[in-house]
């Protein structure tokens, strides 16, 4: 799912600590910073959200760790 990146999202995810990304995933591998899954995961990274993201992408296969 694509949104276009706003301000109040980037506001209200520090405010909420809200935890979507690979850095918080069952699957994400830490130490190759890869998805055990497979899937491309840069625009699901916490580096995009602290950089030069343009859209909020969200991963369906998310599970809280
Ligand atoms: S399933 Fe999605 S959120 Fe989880 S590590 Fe893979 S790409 Fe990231």
């Amino acid at each position: 799912m694509q949104f276009p990146m706003d301000e109040r999202f980037l506001e209200e995810r520090e405010r909420y600590r809200l935890r979507h990304t690979c850095e918080y995933c069952s699957f994400f591998d830490a130490k190759t910073g890869t998805c055990r899954h497979g899937w491309p995961n840069e625009e699901h990274r916490e580096a995009w959200y602290e950089g030069a993201g343009d859209r909020i992408v969200f991963c369906k296969e998310f599970e809280l760790r």
